[in-house]
């Protein structure tokens, strides 16, 4: 008997069956735009191997014009055609199933050539669109219907229409985009037609036996979104118009609200998708936030939705379905939902991988092949870098054993789940200390490693992590000053005036940390709505809350400061570091850039601004906390050297600027491969 009887029972669409109720959602990962359609091939295989009911791609471009930015990935030519054939038929010979997403970007398009409903600019794209003519709108219908009878002869099992989160379906839905006169705009029935009409000629042009999902903006989270009235009238057009499914999309790129962000509670939207069950007769999908195999079933037995979609866990592991089935979901690498390695590359226009998984899209590159001569391995520290290692080299059959003089593993990521929004934290932690049993890792933790304690083994690995930076302030010896150390780890008493010294990762965390009390939003999902103004789209048009964010108040004054006159968080996460920002303005946080640390006093921090350093001036504080970066730890490192052993440093021992888990783990994981 299955934990996951919702999760698991096929879903019947007519012509064909999903083996289960799990959709890999779309994501681009920019694994197309490489042109190594065996990458691409692989990628995907491994995740059909893996169990999942139906994956759906990145999103394809139907034409030059609804590309996300110039040269997007589409099915364009015989040769494209051709090229997607070696991915669907890897896939099949997998057992699995594919379908193609088609992205017109609207508006949203990084391109000159864009175009929209109306010539009305979005916030995130420089490129004003331009207005499409009757003409103009006929093409991009058969476009669309074009690109999904190539699909079907690529060889996918279907097409998923994308008709959310702002895109250029979307865009026609709502008067905010939509100021035409014709018969495209102004009345609903008018604004809708153009997603219902493409629906049909999708339909049309690939026949009864084909899926074709649509993904429907549920709550747009923008003013003047979508009413429920209209998400409903939609729904019902775009089933009587031929799909076979109902994708749920959450909130339009430009929304202000985190919508997928780990600060964002687990099943969040969840209660939208629901609103939908019974009013139309084709399956309906949910999404967003879901990211164990415990919470999808949850998810469907509470009758939210009839399949859950989940996309960046399917980065985190290929095989989170089969280890679901197998009843060893502790197994399942966690997806921590920080962006890191997937949509923080993607807006970087780089490849994406995952933080967790280095080896997600990096499939045929990065393997871990079994050890040829199996060797004795010990590796100290056990935070991300160190946990990597060790787990690598003992899927390829080394002998490993992992020193820490802390009495727990995890690091530097002990600190990061006293966060709050960071509570998944907890999860990978956990993971890794299941992982580290499952794979038969000697663990010797409170044990302080000198070279007499490493030598005899065959490979020492050195992941010893880092040390606060000294900044050096005068003064900051007084019992007024702490480290973040002291904060995060050992729960140090905080005056209820605080400054921060250092803006960095751990100087947001920190001020996040002292700015709460009480429950995390993040567990407490109606606290989190109220905090972003999140309303019920039936009681407002696109579940904007009319009094807008309503958060609690700080727990503390806080001042957050740093030397650099740039705005403060700037090189913060690319897709996060505004809802870091967005949650410590609203709690009053003050950020103040290019300033001096002149010295700490009795009386709280003395700063100057500017290089003149003139008129000095104290910010009256109880506490100062010292954020200031971090150096390498490489005071074993040394001492093996000094005693001619060799070593390999990794992590922050390695390098400590801009250091992340996301940088630790992979280099661990790298390097534990060639071992
Ligand atoms: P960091 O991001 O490098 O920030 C260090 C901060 O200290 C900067 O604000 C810097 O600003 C300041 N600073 C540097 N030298 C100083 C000095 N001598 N005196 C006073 N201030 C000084 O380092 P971190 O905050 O320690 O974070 C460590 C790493 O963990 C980072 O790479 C970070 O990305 C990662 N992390 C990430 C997250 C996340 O949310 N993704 C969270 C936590 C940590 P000025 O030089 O302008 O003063
Ligand atoms: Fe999830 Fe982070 Fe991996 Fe992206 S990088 S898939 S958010 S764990």
């Amino acid at each position: 008997m299955t934990a996951y009887p919702h999760l698991l029972r096929p879903l019947e669409l007519g012509h064909t069956t999903l083996r289960n109720r799990v959709l890999m959602g779309s994501m681009h990962t920019g694994l197309e735009e490489t042109r190594d359609w065996n990458r691409v091939a692989e990628f995907y295989a491994a995740r059909a191997r893996g169990g999942v009911g139906l994956m759906v791609t990145g999103g394809m471009a139907p034409n030059k014009e609804g590309g996300v930015f110039p040269g997007a990935a589409g099915l364009f030519t015989p040769e494209d055609i051709a090229n997607h054939r070696i991915v669907t038929d890897r896939v099949h010979a997998a057992e699995g199933k594919i379908a193609m997403q088609i992205l017109h970007a609207g508006r949203y398009a990084y391109s000159p050539d864009c175009v929209g409903p109306s010539a009305v600019k979005s916030p995130i794209s420089p490129f004003p669109p331009k207005e499409l003519d009757e003409e103009g709108i006929e093409k991009q219908i058969a476009d669309i219907a074009t690109a999904a009878a190539r699909a079907r002869e690529a060889g996918y099992d279907g097409v998923e229409v994308m008709g959310s989160e702002g895109y250029f379906l979307n865009q026609f839905l709502v008067t905010h985009t939509n100021r035409r006169e014709d018969r495209w705009g102004g009345s609903y029935e008018n604004r809708m037609r153009l997603p219902v009409e493409v629906v049909r000629r999708v339909r049309e042009a690939v026949g009864p036996d084909f899926i074709v999902i649509y993904r429907l903006s549920m709550i747009d989270l923008i003013p003047n979104g979508s009413s429920w009235e209209e998400v409903v009238q939609l729904a019902h057009a775009i089933e009587d118009a031929g799909a076979s499914i109902l994708n749920t999309g959450i909130g339009w790129h430009e929304a202000r609200i985190p919508t997928i962000a780990t600060s964002v509670p687990r099943k969040a939207f969840a209660w939208v998708t629901q609103k939908l069950m019974g009013e139309v007769s084709i399956p309906v999908i949910t999404s967003n936030r879901i990211n164990t195999p415990e919470v999808a079933e949850e998810v469907l037995a509470e009758g939210c939705a009839d399949m859950v979609s989940m996309a960046r866990p399917f980065l985190a592991d290929a095989d989170f379905v089969a280890k679901a089935a197998a009843g060893r979901s502790e197994t399942i690498a966690p997806c921590i939902a920080c962006n890191q390695a997937c949509l923080d590359h993607t807006f970087s226009g780089k490849l994406s991988s995952c933080l967790v998984n280095p080896r997600a899209c990096h499939e045929t590159e990065l393997t871990y092949a079994p050890a040829e001569t199996p060797r004795k391995i010990a590796i100290v520290g056990a935070g991300p870098a160190g946990l990597s290692t060790a787990l690598v080299a003992a899927e390829r059959g080394h002998a490993v054993t992992l020193f820490d003089r802390a009495d727990r593993i995890g690091g530097q990521l002990n600190m990061a789940r006293m966060v709050p929004g960071k509570e998944e934290f907890h999860g990978l932690v956990d993971w890794y200390e299941t992982m580290v049993a499952e794979r038969g890792i000697e663990l010797r933790l409170g044990t302080e490693v000198t070279p007499d304690t490493v030598a005899g083994y065959d490979a020492v690995v050195v992941a010893t992590g880092v040390l606060p930076r000294d900044p050096a302030i005068p003064g900051q010896d007084a019992e007024n000053v702490l480290s973040y150390i002291d904060v995060l780890r050992g729960g140090a008493e905080v005056g209820p005036r605080v400054a921060i010294v250092g803006a960095g990762g751990i100087g947001f965390d920190v001020a996040e940390y002292l700015a709460h009390q009480g429950e995390s939003p993040t567990e407490d999902p109606e606290l989190w709505q109220r905090e972003w103004g999140v309303a019920d789209p039936a009681e407002i048009r696109g579940g904007l809350a009319p009094e807008g964010p309503q958060p609690e108040a700080s727990a503390r004054q806080i001042t957050l400061l740093q030397r650099k006159s740039e705005k403060l968080g700037k090189r913060l996460g690319k897709t996060t570091g505004w809802i870091h920002r967005a949650s410590l303005q609203m709690k009053g946080v003050q950020m103040i850039g290019g300033v001096n640390y002149e010295a700490v006093t009795e009386e709280g921090l003395q700063i100057s601004r500017g290089e003149a350093r003139n008129d000095p001036e104290t910010l009256a504080v109880d506490t100062v906390v010292l954020c200031a970066g971090q150096v390498p730890d490489r005071s074993l490192a040394d001492a093996l050297s000094d005693a001619g052993m060799p070593v390999h440093v990794i992590g922050g021992a390695d390098v400590a600027a801009e250091l992340d888990a996301k940088r630790a783990i992979d280099q661990g994981a790298r390097l534990a491969a060639t071992l």
